[in-house]
């Protein structure tokens, strides 16, 4: 299907002719898509919601389209607050739930309003032209995020062949890939995103388009990129993001330090990024919290002791060493991807604890065991060595063994250690 020009019928597959029920959404989005009908409003669900359920997965979110402006829909729910500034959305809360309710956008070059769309060399500053269903669809950035389920009629509404595509697993996108990525180039990221999410293919005009355009993603601010980051690394699918960013070269562009040692072939810390990503992936499908600056550690580990090592040959103690070299890359880091306070310091803490990790003597380990730090430096100090970094077995069983032992078997612990010969170079720590 031609999915490059807006002036088509759309595909209408009746109820009888698809999967979805209304029992497989989230009894508050039911209520609202309901509220909004019975007000005479179109109410449709999309994006997501649709995709996800045609492929049998559970959605992560509802979304939901409507012809109500938000004005209107905040008339009709009390628990509504209107959100956002460059997209005006309604969301309604029940309590943990957040059901968000977008108007039918348009074409902003369509608007009588020209202040309405502000486009800097080609990407779209702001898109707040109310629109029709048809223009809604064609807005949207890729075919399948693009289907609609009608609560009218339980229709589905296809304008775009996302049904098709959906059906092939190829992430297509809505129009001239080009002309998308430049207006939001976020998109690419996107791109990668479902990719790997769903296991689609990238149509091959959106992988050149990505290979074409990527560096756009560097005029996106910070703080934006940051938000799109957590999407792609916290969502369970990791590994693979991380391999479809690497072969789309937007790891580049993403972790630009990174980036440049893998492609010196580093092939530890490849293995170590990996298995960072493996462990976070599994923590995701069990359910447990996962720490965002723990991610970030891991990503610039091997860049970390790469910059450490050049202070370290113009003799800087090791601490020392690691404190500049952290605020390096750091600090290289966050011209790509704003890193928020609350994580830098963090990060910094998971470092500068693998020195301390090795500095077991006098009061040192039970000093650092009461930390509250202690547990991620603990925790990277497993994956380094699950990672298959040499020399640190001994390390890892100790401080396995140290947290559990109780006093006597600390001390004793201890004792055996000062016995141990001291390594060749003695670094400078600064007492706890
Ligand atoms: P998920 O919620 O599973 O991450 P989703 O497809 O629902 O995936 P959202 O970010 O929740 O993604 O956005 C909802 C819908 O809004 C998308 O399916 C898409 O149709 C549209 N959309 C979101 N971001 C963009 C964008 N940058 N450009 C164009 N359309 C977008
Ligand atoms: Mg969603």
């Amino acid at each position: 299907m031609d999915n490059t020009a807006s002036a088509s019928s759309p595909r209408i597959i009746p109820r009888a002719d698809h999967t979805i029920s209304r029992a497989h959404i989230s009894e508050s989005a039911r209520k609202v898509l309901y509220r909004l009908h019975d007000a005479g409003y179109a109410a449709y669900l999309v994006g997501g919601g649709v995709r996800d359920l045609l492929l049998g997965l559970r959605p992560k979110d509802f979304d939901l389209a409507t012809n109500a402006t938000p004005e209107q829909i905040s008339q009709l729910f009390r628990n509504c607050r209107l959100i956002g500034r460059r997209f005006r959305l309604a969301h309604i809360h029940f309590g943990r739930e957040i059901i968000e309710v977008a108007t039918f956008r348009g074409h902003h070059s369509q608007s009588e309003d020209r202040d309405d769309a502000l486009v800097h060399d080609g990407m779209l500053l702001r898109d707040n032209v109310y629109g029709t269903l048809e223009e809604d669809a064609w807005r949207r950035d890729f075919t399948v995020n693009a289907l609609y389920y009608n609560i009218a009629d339980f229709s589905l509404v296809d304008y775009t062949g996302g049904l098709e595509d959906l059906q092939q697993r190829r992430l297509k996108m809505i129009g001239d890939p080009t002309v998308r990525f430049q207006e939001d180039p976020v998109r690419m990221l996107r791109a990668i995103r479902f990719a790997a999410k769903l296991g689609f293919a990238l149509d091959e005009t959106v992988i050149l388009a990505i290979a074409e355009h990527r560096q756009r993603l560097q005029a996106v601010p910070p703080a934006r990129l940051f938000d799109e980051l957590l999407k792609l690394f916290l969502k369970g699918h990791a590994l693979r993001t991380y391999e479809l960013l690497y072969q789309h070269d937007l790891l580049a562009v993403m972790f630009p330090t990174a980036d440049r040692l893998l492609k010196t072939g580093d092939a530890l810390f490849d293995r170590f990024v990996r298995q960072a990503l493996i462990n976070t992936d599994q923590r995701i499908h069990d359910d447990k919290p996962v720490n965002p600056a723990f991610l970030f550690a891991a990503m610039l580990w091997g860049p970390l002791l790469k910059t450490k090592s050049v202070y370290r040959s113009q003799n800087m103690s090791s601490i020392q060493a690691m404190q500049v070299a952290s605020g390096d890359i750091l600090n290289e880091q966050s011209q790509v991807i704003a890193l928020p306070k609350r994580f830098r310091l963090p990060i910094r803490e998971i470092w500068a604890g693998q020195t301390r990790l090795e500095k077991r003597q006098g009061r040192r380990a039970s000093w650092f065991l009461q930390q509250p730090r202690f547990r991620a430096a603990y925790d990277f100090l497993l994956l380094r060595h699950q990672a298959g970094e040499a020399g640190l077995d001994e390390l890892c069983a100790w401080w396995t063994q140290f947290q559990v032992a109780d006093e006597p078997q600390r001390k004793h612990m201890l004792n055996t250690l000062r016995q141990a010969p001291r390594r060749p170079k003695p670094d400078a720590i600064a007492e706890p």
